[in-house]
């Protein structure tokens, strides 16, 4: 799961994506309106965290600009206490939901979560994922292996997250990387290996292939 912050107040912009961080999501960070609109229309984000007040442009016109290129991204929309912002006029350009400020870290994880899981592929529910006897909970972030459950870091299960959303096919290291890490990690991308080697000690060597060349496949056994 990515995430863009599109927020001028660096300091709260470092503390919201140091948490999201913690929670296992991939985040991006940008301090302009006009770089975020950029940004949202361009990668791939599963949710895009956006202040009002913004240098550049301003958080309504970047929601609007985005819904009227067809954009659909979930969109939790942040404000000051002091009237700078409508709540009607932020829904009405798109946004899903909004959040004053100054807001509870707790609140803004739940309501992130939910935006995510509204927008989950199970179309509401959050989706389980069931692989042979895997068990794979993308609203708890449990598995379970048999009726065992396996315990694993955020990042261990963002990894396995990704291959249990596409059993059965082959996902490049690339996309795992790109979801799981920053957008602009530029670490060793060898970090993938490491992390899938982890996985195959806590779940077993013959879940997850090496497809040659291409990336790791989740198997799918009768
Ligand atoms: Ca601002």
């Amino acid at each position: 799961m990515r995430l863009l912050i599109v927020e001028d107040e660096k300091r709260l912009a470092l503390s919201l994506a140091k948490g999201l961080t913690a929670e296992g999501y991939a985040v991006d960070v940008v301090h302009d309106g006009l770089e975020g609109l950029h940004m949202a229309g361009e990668g791939s984000y599963d949710l895009v965290i956006l202040d009002i007040m913004l240098p550049g442009m301003n958080g309504y016109r970047v929601c609007g600009a985005l819904r009227s290129a067809g954009n659909d991204v979930p969109i939790l929309m942040l404000t000051a206490k002091d009237g700078e912002y409508d709540e009607a006029e932020g829904l009405d350009t798109g946004a899903d939901d909004y959040l004053t400020k100054p807001f509870s870290y707790v609140v803004l994880v739940a309501r992130v979560k939910a935006l995510l899981r509204r927008r989950g592929p199970a179309g509401g529910a959050s989706p389980v994922y069931e692989v042979g006897n895997l068990k794979v909970d993308t609203a708890s972030r449990r598995v379970f292996l048999a009726d065992d459950e396996i315990t694993l870091t955020t990042k261990e299960f963002s990894v396995l997250e990704q291959l249990a959303v596409r059993a059965g096919e082959v996902v490049s290291k690339a996309d795992i990387l790109e979801h799981v890490w920053d957008f602009a990690y530029d670490g060793d991308p060898n970090i993938v290996e490491v992390y899938i080697s982890t996985l195959r000690r806590k779940l077993g060597p013959e879940l997850i292939r090496t497809v040659r060349g291409a990336g790791y496949r989740l198997e799918v056994r009768a």
